[in-house]
């Protein structure tokens, strides 16, 4: 007897701890963010079949009851996904229920998760504002769980020493599961914070919070092979005499106005995340869907905005400089690499032609 309960209680929480690792997947990274449809079914069902199997491993008391930490469940939606997705789930629950036998046993049990479904994230809403302590509040709803729980059996049958000790040894179980699981939880999610803003800085430059090249790569090989984008646009900017500005005020200072180029470069362009420091002093725009003369807009508005605006330097003082500017343009095929060529050829015949230039050119033309 005592080694079936031990071996169920073991079942029932390698079976939490599965579905947790299923529900990490789920967890939005942001709070704010709801799930899609898909992952909302996906989300249900998974609880769904999770409190399936917790049942199938549940203590057989006397009268057909089952006892088994299903109600875990409800407060780990409750708590990551927030109050909209337990009731879908206790209806499954209760439709599982019934599955393993209509009795009254099983009506009892059906109607105790339909009270729970309806009233704990009434409690879980305002404890949480009062609490900053998330296991508090988790072990509050637990206990106000295992209560119900041994209330229903306590109207099955009224033995006060058998009921006793299914609440203490429930309480303590479950909330030793509670704490292990969230604690899994959070670790996961910890790990998985680090590892995103790790890939981000990998896309990222440091010095301008622009993206590198290597993100340029990417977007440039995702711009050839989206069918969406019809027409793209290569804008390349390239900082006149740069390292003159280096030469007499410093490294520290080019640094410093690399980063007003940036700022400016975010002002100007459409699309913030299509602006790429490709270079030490160069820059890369990708401009998708735009008419010629937009484009062209663009750069012209590039070109003045650095020529108009004052570069503070570290001591205060401001300097003034220039860009040239090559634009190649596509109209009926995306081919980046003859885009980047002449771009490229277009920068060079600005510099050439005496820098503070933009000089365009369509693909097609050429
Ligand atoms: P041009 O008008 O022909 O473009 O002249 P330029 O001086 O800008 O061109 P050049 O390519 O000769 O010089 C680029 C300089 O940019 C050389 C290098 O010292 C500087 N540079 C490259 N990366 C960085 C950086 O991250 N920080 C700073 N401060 N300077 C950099
Ligand atoms: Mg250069
Ligand atoms: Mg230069």
């Amino acid at each position: 007897m005592l080694t079936s309960i031990i071996l169920d209680m073991i079942a029932n929480i390698s079976i939490l701890s599965t579905a947790s690792y299923i529900f990490i997947k789920l967890i939005p990274n942001n709070k704010n963010i709801a799930l899609n449809k898909k992952e909302k079914i996906l989300l249900v069902g998974v609880a769904g079949v999770t409190s399936f199997l917790l049942m199938l491993f549940s203590i057989d008391l006397p009268n057909k009851a089952l006892l088994d930490l299903r109600h875990i469940i409800l407060i780990l939606l409750i708590y990551y996904f927030g109050e909209k997705s337990v009731f879908p789930v206790v209806v499954l629950m209760v439709f599982f229920r019934f599955l393993m036998g209509v009795n009254p046993a099983s009506i009892r049990s059906a109607m105790m998760y339909i009270l729970l479904g309806l009233f704990l994230p009434i409690v879980y809403k305002s404890l949480i504002k009062k609490m900053n302590n998330k296991y508090r509040v988790l072990l509050i709803l637990n206990a106000i769980c295992v209560s119900t729980i041994v209330l229903n059996l306590h109207f099955l049958y009224q033995d006060l020493l058998l009921n006793s000790l299914v609440y203490i040894g429930l309480l303590v179980l479950s909330s030793l599961v509670i704490i292990m699981v969230t604690a899994f939880i959070e670790d996961l999610l910890t790990s998985r914070i680090l590892y995103l803003n790790e890939q981000e800085h990998a896309r990222m430059d440091f010095l301008t919070g622009l993206y590198n090249m290597r993100e340029f790569k990417n977007k440039w090989q995702m711009v050839q092979l989206e069918k969406k984008i019809a027409t793209t646009a290569l804008m390349m900017i390239d900082i006149d005499y740069f390292k003159w500005i280096n030469d007499n005020y410093g490294h520290s200072n080019g640094n410093f106005v690399l980063r007003q180029i940036a700022t400016i470069l975010k002002i100007e362009a459409i699309d913030n995340e299509m602006i790429y420091r490709v270079g030490g002093e160069e820059f890369c725009l990708i401009l998708n869907d735009l008419s010629y003369s937009d484009q062209q807009e663009i750069a012209e508005k590039i070109r003045k905005s650095v020529e108009k605006k004052l570069f503070l330097l570290e001591n205060g003082d401001s300097i003034q400089l220039t860009v040239s500017i090559g634009l190649a343009a596509s109209t009926q095929t995306k081919d980046m690499k003859k885009l980047f060529r002449l771009a490229d050829r277009c920068l060079y015949l600005a510099k050439d032609q005496g820098r503070n230039k933009v000089i365009c050119k369509q693909m097609e033309t050429e």
